[in-house]
């Protein structure tokens, strides 16, 4: 019965030794977030900003976005939060964004890439993400989604610092960032690996399509290997290193990323706890042994 066999959790994400790996959660609602946050969620880890926004025809103002931001964010006052710019196109297209017709979406315009032809949408967003941290006490971090090149985390990151956020990360999901996770890191604070996007990129499986459904797995070691490097690349930086994806979701793959020298985890509130237990159930040096 579900009752006793919910594995036990503190809401402290370790490993058997000790070793701390961050279970943090991935929100897109004040629900979501009120329910993490009775989870047990050391922290926020992904803000879907876009998903305050699917139903919107006009861009919502700095201070509808003000608000609605602190709606999600208010449960986890005192605590780190990543809070994510506006992820649209593709999988997730938005009313007020015309990104036009594109052959290949997944492809195109979307992410961060709406940002360099828009920079004011970004910069509003950025304004009404730090009202909303300064009006919750949250503790933030603000990073931008679809990054390639390291040039763009560069740009990414001066006009967030710009708007005083004071840690500025960008995700990891396209497969040339990940080769590039050094250069990156020279560039901002931390990372966090979206395998989700970046198991689409790197298998050629477009994520959405169930036919090719059985090729999008993280445990491949095509994914496993590009997420190594990455942890690689942040050890040597001495910068933290996030997995976001639905992979830091599954309870055996969670010993694997941690072994990889993933720093935190993050995941559903639903997740938390059977991803907690299966990590307190192994030390480093096993997890080591399974990457
Ligand atoms: C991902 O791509 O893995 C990710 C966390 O972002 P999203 O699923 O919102 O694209
Ligand atoms: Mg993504």
């Amino acid at each position: 019965p579900a009752r006793t066999s919910r594995p036990e959790w503190d809401g402290v994400g370790r490993l058997a030794d000790g070793h701390r790996v961050k279970l943090l959660t991935n929100v897109g609602s004040a629900s979501d977030a009120r329910a993490a946050a009775a989870a047990g969620a050391e922290g926020i880890g992904l803000f879907r900003t876009e998903f305050c926004y699917l139903s919107a025809t006009s861009e919502p103002t700095e201070s509808s976005q003000r608000a609605a931001y602190a709606a999600v964010l208010e449960p986890f006052a005192g605590k780190p939060v990543v809070v994510r710019t506006l992820d649209a196109g593709s999988d997730k297209p938005l009313a007020f964004l015309d990104m036009g017709a594109e052959p290949n979406p997944a492809l195109g315009v979307r992410g961060l890439r709406i940002a360099f032809d828009r920079p004011d949408l970004l910069d509003r967003q950025l304004t009404a993400i730090v009202a909303a941290a300064a009006d919750t006490g949250v503790e933030l971090s603000v990073m931008a989604p679809m990054v390639a090149t390291a040039a763009e985390a560069a740009w990414f990151a001066s006009r967030a610092r710009a708007a005083g956020i004071g840690r500025v990360g960008v995700m990891i999901e396209i497969p040339a960032a990940a080769l590039c996770a050094a250069e990156i890191l020279a560039e901002v604070d931390f990372v966090s690996l979206g395998t989700n996007d970046l198991a689409q990129y790197v298998f050629a499986a477009d994520r959405q399509l169930g036919a090719v459904a059985a090729l999008n797995d993280p445990h491949q070691p095509a994914l496993l290997r590009l997420v190594g490097m990455v942890a690689e690349a942040g050890a040597a930086a001495g910068k933290p290193v996030g997995v976001c994806g639905e992979a830091a979701a599954d309870p055996a793959l969670a010993p694997v990323l941690a072994g990889l020298g993933v720093t935190s985890l993050s995941m559903n509130a639903v997740a938390l706890a059977g991803v907690g237990a299966a990590l307190r159930a192994v030390d480093l040096a096993a997890c080591r042994a399974l990457a």
